[in-house]
């Protein structure tokens, strides 16, 4: 049996609603003395290569407002459930394994109803261990490294018992107390796995006030993309073709990012832990993407572009 999870209640569902129809309208503007403050500390001195590789996984198309507030053109845009695995000289690690066999009955169905609808992927979505299957050339996974604990982004684990994870300690603080989790579809992939905590406990990198060096060389700079859950990470490589940030839901697509728009309120209000350090998150991701790619794990063309650069 699982663990229980809150249910959103008739004020938050109608705080969601008011909240769409007024974002259509008038989005959140951008905090341009925020934009002002914030400093570049540059990127790491890196003295290895990594390979990003995004793993094989189905789209669907989403109505743009539903993603990005206030933006209507294109009307939709392409969603997808993305994994990607990180290839470093000394360790093979994936990255956001988001989708399991049966994940209706495994993680879905831990959901409040309201948000069921809204996230259910397409019937054809690759389930992670699937994905990995189909990739013969890679090496075997050493560990997994999800951007953040949200069903989405661990439920794969379910498929692959044993292979331990690296979550940050602010995130498996957040995940893993208390008798009701504060969110559905997560605990179950964390269960009799080996765990390694790390923490932000390195210095500033781009804009991103902390981070964590991987592996010590410079080549896999965790950073901190706090707001959508309270331990969100980004991961960023040090690829052959350049930094790859790989950005989790911080930004559900590039469109937000360039344009600093928020998610829509729904099912963003539902989503984002703390909207308003979300909103802060993304004025840092707006002010790095000329200097790194960024890949939000939803975005499936930000995927596709990543898959044929590499
Ligand atoms: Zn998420």
């Amino acid at each position: 049996m699982s663990d229980p999870v809150p249910t959103p209640g008739l004020l938050e569902c109608c705080s969601a609603a008011v909240g769409t129809v007024r974002g259509a309208v008038r989005p959140r503007p951008a905090d341009e003395r925020l934009l002002r403050s914030l400093t570049d500390a540059g990127l790491p001195t890196a003295r290895r290569i990594v390979t990003v590789t995004p793993l094989a996984q189905v789209s669907r198309s989403v109505p743009t407002m539903a993603v990005v507030e206030g933006r209507f053109a294109p009307r939709r845009i392409a969603n997808s459930l993305s994994s990607f695995v990180i290839r470093h000289p000394e360790a093979t690690f994936v990255v956001d394994p988001g989708y399991c066999v049966d994940a209706d009955r495994r993680a879905i169905a831990q959901l409040p109803r309201i948000l069921r609808m809204a996230v259910r992927p397409p019937s054809d979505t690759i389930p992670t261990i699937t994905a990995l299957r189909a990739e013969s050339s890679l090496p075997a996974l050493d560990f997994a490294l999800p951007t953040h604990a949200h069903w989405d982004h661990v439920c794969g684990l379910l498929d692959l018992p044993g292979l331990p994870l690296h979550l940050h300690s602010v995130e498996h603080r957040w995940i893993a107390t208390g008798a009701v989790a504060p969110v559905g579809g997560v605990r179950d992939a964390l269960t009799d796995r080996r765990l390694v905590e790390y923490d932000l406990d390195g210095p500033p990198v781009l804009t991103f006030g902390r981070s964590h060096d991987l592996f010590g060389d410079g080549s896999v700079v965790l950073v901190d993309l706090a707001g959508h859950t309270p331990g969100s990470i980004g991961i960023l490589a040090h690829t052959g073709s350049g930094w790859v940030l790989l950005a989790g839901d911080a930004a559900w697509h590039s469109l937000q990012i360039d344009e600093l728009r928020q998610k829509s309120s729904f099912p963003g209000n539902f989503a984002d832990d703390d909207r308003a350090l979300t909103f802060e998150t993304l004025h840092r991701l707006h002010l790095a993407r000329h200097t790194v790619t960024i890949v939000p794990t939803h975005d499936y063309d930000a995927t596709r572009r990543l898959a044929a650069r590499v």
